[in-house]
């Protein structure tokens, strides 16, 4: 035989349920309006405390997460400043080999004293060619022991076609590369220089 349920039977007429059922048909208007009101802010405190609750888990995995994502940048930036410094140790040795390949946009290269030239302002005081303060004296004209003609003027029309005085002027200055490449392959060497003189230059 079935054992009979624990609150199976809802309904039944206790003597608990019969006192609850007289007292709230016995209320004055007064007493309900004041038990709706009391009821209203249980429920309302209720409503705040399980809002509350809610915030404050919400807040909890917010901490965790930031926690954990300020852990991850954290580590991140310590590789990096890792690698970064091992890049810096390979740029101030004396060795440039192969440094393009540890390339690390945060170093300022172009203060290392391996990198800095200068600028071309050092004029050599024999054919006043502008040089990098690092570069030989000789390299120029070997301290004026290599002096080089003066260059003529070149003879016409090239002249003409070179100062703008020719009316052809501008299509030869804009084709020059062109002219250059045509010739590129081409000897000059020659044992006679003759002048073209007729009329078509
Ligand atoms: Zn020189």
């Amino acid at each position: 035989m079935p054992t009979k349920r624990k609150g199976a039977n809802l309904s039944r007429d206790t003597n608990k349920s019969r006192s609850i059922r007289n007292r709230r048909a016995q209320r004055t208007e007064e007493q309900v309006q004041e038990e709706n009101t009391g009821a209203r802010e249980r429920m309302a405190q209720l409503r705040q405390e399980q809002l509350d609750d809610t915030r404050a888990e919400c807040n909890e995995v917010m901490r965790l997460e930031q926690r954990q994502s300020h852990r991850f940048t954290v580590n991140r930036r310590r590789v990096n400043d890792q690698q970064r410094q091992q890049a810096h140790r390979a740029f101030v040795a004396t060795s440039f080999l192969r440094l393009a390949f540890q390339y690390e946009p945060d170093i300022e290269y172009y203060a290392h004293s391996k990198v800095v030239i200068g600028a071309m302002d050092k004029e050599c005081p024999y054919c006043h060619a502008l040089k990098f303060k690092n570069e030989p004296a000789g390299m120029c004209c070997e301290s004026g022991k290599v002096q080089l003609p003066e260059i003529e003027t070149p003879p016409e029309p090239l002249n003409g076609l070179l100062i703008g005085t020719n009316p052809d002027s501008n299509v030869f200055l804009k084709s020059i590369r062109t002219f250059n490449s045509c010739s590129q392959m081409t000897s000059f060497g020659a044992t006679e220089i003759v002048q073209n003189t007729n009329a078509n230059g």
